[in-house]
């Protein structure tokens, strides 16, 4: 794969191992505009011009790593479904809203989203790896932050701190092993010795789209701070690599646990085969298949919303097929904000 010199991108074939490995390189050579999509697919840039407008409200990010596990020519690849553009973004056609669980109108400090009356959802960045086009957060992506400021982080550690009934802090973003390590560990560190926090869980997309992330010295830092446990997002059984297991070996053998939560998605994962190869190849690497949601009415996302009775009709068959340990449980999680149903 190739990006041209002139897009201000680079050929994979150039690209030294060292920053291959290196998440700080591919962060830092994450694709985000129109022309270097255009140098992906070796197309003239104008022949993209449907997807100009979406950028301009949902703009794209696509680490180097995850671009190369994909057919970047091919519309119906499951990985670039979930990455790619598509004019689709702006029909809105099923009455999705931009934040359908009301998560804006429950954060008692900014960020800190406090729905059920023991837990609560950290928003520590608005930043991710790679912008997946499904995500129920997408209205944040355009006043994404780089970073969660310590100020803001404190405003949401003393809110945990004044409400005794928090007993479980879901630090989320955003990806927020995305903010500087400093600056996690002494989040993490600040939430666990406030006596009542029982439990820690992160939740970050960062082993799938950008496995590099997962160094020796993150996993020491987040040993630290257990009982911490760790979900991700797996959706399609091609995202299960050497790279994403070796990330997750080295957290498991940190001692945290790995939950998955996958999204159904049309035409990524809406499938018998697709979703039993997925939730067996996590239940080999020591991931458990813990949610598959139904994709959220979000705004944006019409084209991905598969129905129900579809999802229910493919996990019937793997109730059937598949040992109990593989299978996640199916939920809606239901919009205004009321809370997640088994379907
Ligand atoms: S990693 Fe999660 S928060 Fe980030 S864009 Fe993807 S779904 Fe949204």
């Amino acid at each position: 794969m190739t990006l041209g010199k002139e897009t201000g991108g680079f050929s994979l074939k150039s690209v030294s191992g060292v920053d291959w490995n290196d998440w700080k390189w591919q962060f830092r050579n994450r694709i985000r505009s129109m022309r270097q999509l255009a140098a992906i697919q070796q197309r003239p840039v104008a022949s993209l011009a449907p997807c100009r407008p979406v950028l301009r409200t949902y703009p794209i990010a696509i680490t180097p790593y995850y671009m190369s596990l994909m057919d970047p020519a091919d519309e119906n690849d499951p990985l670039r479904r979930q990455c790619f553009p598509d004019p689709r973004e702006l029909t809105f056609s099923l009455g999705g809203v931009p934040d359908p669980l009301a998560e804006e109108s429950n954060m008692p400090v900014p960020g800190l989203i406090h729905r059920y009356p023991d837990r609560c959802l950290a928003i520590v960045t608005g930043t991710c790896a790679v912008n997946c086009r499904h995500c129920n957060r997408k209205r944040k992506w355009r006043a994404a932050q780089p970073g969660g400021e310590r100020e803001r982080l404190q405003a949401m550690v003393d809110h945990v701190a004044r409400t005794p009934a928090l007993r479980e802090v879901i630090v989320s973003g955003g990806d927020p092993l995305l903010i500087s390590e400093p600056l996690l560990d002494w989040f993490l560190g600040a939430l666990r010795a406030i006596p009542h926090v029982e439990i820690l869980r992160i939740g970050s997309r960062a082993p799938v789209t950008l496995p590099m992330r997962i160094t020796p010295e993150l996993c020491a830092m987040l040993k630290r701070h257990r009982p911490l446990w760790f979900n991700t997002q797996f959706n399609h059984p091609r995202e299960i690599t050497e790279e994403s297991t070796r990330a997750c070996e080295m957290l498991l053998e940190a001692g945290i646990p790995i939950g998955n939560q996958s999204v159904l998605l049309k035409g990524v994962n809406d499938n018998y085969d697709s979703m039993r190869e997925l939730l067996c190849g996590l239940v080999r690497i020591s991931i458990r298949p813990y949610y598959l949601f139904q994709c959220d009415p979000v705004q944006g996302t019409d084209h991905f919303r598969v129905e129900i009775p579809t999802g229910m009709e493919i996990m019937e068959r793997l109730r059937q097929n598949i040992s109990g340990l593989c299978l996640p449980r199916y939920v809606l999680d239901c919009p205004g904000g009321s809370g997640k149903i088994q379907l």
